[in-house]
Formats: structure tokens, C-alpha cells, sequence
């Protein structure tokens, strides 16, 4: 097969040309069909663009989900952490308090 971009000649195997990288061949995302034009796919009319972008999108979504859920156990942890200081603040001012009344 012949590369659409700089002319070199590939073996029908390959899916990107062995001189620029172009690719020879478009694999869809979805169904797995094998094509020789990039854009939709020619059996079940995926975007091959809008289905990157979407996953790309899903990725960074749930990356963000991550992080949030991380910083609610962080805020959940700090508290646990911090009980005690408070707690223990508390206890000292009550005693602090009852050995000036006696
Ligand atoms: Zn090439
Ligand atoms: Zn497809």
C-alpha cells in the first residue's frame, strides 16, 4: 500500500507508513472495524474525533469525581485528627477551671 502522504510503499499489515507515521489504516474505537479513511467509521458511523473527545472528556471527568472524593476524606480525616486537640482543649479549660474554684 502506497502512503497517501510521502508515496513510500508499505506491506498491507501495517497500519502506519514505515517513513512519516502516517496512518494507513483506521481502526473505529468502537466496533473495532478496520478502515483506510480517518473520520466516521464506515460500519457503525462513529466520529472517530467525537468519540476521542469523548473519552478524553469521560477521563477528565472522573479524574475530577476522584479529587473530590479525596477531599471530602481529607475534610473527614482532619476532623477525626482534630478531635481530639479540641476535645482534649476543652478538658484542660474545664480543669483549669474547676482547680481556681476550689
Ligand atoms: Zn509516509
Ligand atoms: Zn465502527
Amino acid at each position: 500500500m502506497q502512503c497517501p502522504k510521502c508515496k513510500t510503499e508499505n506491506p498491507e499489515t501495517l497500519t502506519f507508513c514505515v517513513r512519516c507515521h502516517t496512518p494507513l489504516k483506521y481502526t473505529c474505537p468502537s466496533c473495532k472495524h478496520v478502515q483506510l479513511k480517518g473520520g466516521t467509521c464506515e460500519k457503525c458511523g462513529v466520529d472517530f474525533a467525537k468519540y476521542g473527545a469523548m473519552l478524553v472528556f469521560q477521563a477528565k471527568d472522573s479524574a475530577q469525581a476522584q479529587r473530590a472524593k479525596a477531599e471530602t476524606r481529607a475534610g473527614i480525616w482532619k476532623q477525626i485528627v482534630l478531635l481530639p486537640i479540641t476535645g482534649g482543649l476543652s478538658l484542660i479549660k474545664y480543669l483549669i477551671g474547676r482547680m481556681r474554684h476550689q
